[in-house]
């Protein structure tokens, strides 16, 4: 680890705040910059930086800058940080979709040292209240370099992330919305139409006493749909070729399971099987993903 960075992070919620407690008492300097002194005022309570502001110019010292924002402020916000970062600073982001924020770097007219990145990692709270310091442990966190990104760059970024207790992923822009369509976006897609078609079915009797009973597997599987309404629809909509490819590919899949149980239990039951020990496969019992 290199002790004598700084790293500044912008927007102090869930994401830049877990990034703060994860770092804290790993030697480097920390800059926390928020739009709202309350925000201020609760990082400062739990000692989470050296520096708090919410004037954007305090990054003039940072060697690395986060920018933790919702993805609808990010064009702005990185506007914002190459006017008042330094020159060599590397500036990296954790928004959700990576294809936008890389195209938007791409066809600036000087060039930057971004690198995106994406933590895959988080909870359906919002709020610095919600931040974690464990948040990071154990998960995969994507960067996607830009044009202007050297290898030091890229090493200092992965030592960062490794330190949060984090494993970077090199992965292409486009393609990590693509994957994250399947295995985010079209999952909070489902949760909410799975939420709503039980919420609202029309035999009120039945309606009411399923969800008098839902307990741990309706909770589980509903989860996402609970999710920070500003990020749930800047995900959904901004990737929306992505999140109605995987709708159709799921409907697929449930047509094709709903034919087995009709016509071919033997085959049904067979598949049933195997989804069930590859699920169970694919998760360490402390709920991480094992594929590395
Ligand atoms: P969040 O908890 O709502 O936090 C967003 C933070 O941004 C808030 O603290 C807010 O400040 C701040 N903010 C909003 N507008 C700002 C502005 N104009 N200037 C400065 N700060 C501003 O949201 P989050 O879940 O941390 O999401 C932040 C980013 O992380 C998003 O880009 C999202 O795609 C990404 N992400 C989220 C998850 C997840 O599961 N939540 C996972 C991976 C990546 P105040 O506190 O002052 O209101």
């Amino acid at each position: 680890m290199d002790k004598s960075l700084t790293i500044a992070v912008i927007g102090l919620g869930l994401i830049g705040g877990s990034i703060l407690k994860s770092l804290k008492y790993k030697s480097y300097e920390l800059i926390a910059i928020a739009r709202r002194e309350e925000t201020i005022q609760k990082a400062k309570e739990q000692k989470l930086a050296n520096v708090y502001s919410t004037d954007i110019s305090v990054i003039k010292g940072a060697d690395i800058v986060f920018i933790c924002t919702p993805i609808n402020k990010i064009k702005t916000m990185i506007d914002n940080v190459i006017e008042h970062a330094k020159p060599n600073a590397i500036i990296t982001d954790v928004a959700s979709l990576k294809g936008f924020v890389m195209e938007y770097i791409d066809n600036l007219q000087k060039p930057v040292k971004f690198i995106g990145g994406h933590p895959m990692a988080g909870t359906e709270h919002k709020g610095i209240d919600s931040a974690l310091d464990d948040l990071y442990i154990g998960a995969k966190w994507v960067l996607t370099p830009s044009n202007y990104t050297s290898d030091e760059d890229i090493k200092i970024l992965k030592n960062i992330i490794n330190s949060a207790g984090a494993k970077a992923v090199i992965a292409d822009a486009k393609k990590h919305d693509f994957a994250v369509g399947l295995i985010s976006h079209m999952p909070l897609f489902l949760s909410q139409a799975l939420y709503s078609y039980v919420s609202s079915y029309p035999d009120e009797e039945v309606r009411e006493l399923a969800l008098k009973l839902a307990a741990s597997g309706f909770r589980d599987t509903t989860r996402l749909a609970a999710t920070n309404v500003e990020l749930a629809q800047d995900m959904i909509i901004n990737n929306k070729q992505n999140v109605l490819s995987a709708s159709e590919g799921l409907k697929e899949s449930l047509t094709s399971l709903e034919n087995l149980l009709s016509f071919d239990k033997e085959k049904f039951i067979g598949l049933i099987a195997d989804i069930a020990i590859s699920r169970m496969n694919m998760y360490s019992e402390d709920g991480k993903n094992k594929l590395l």
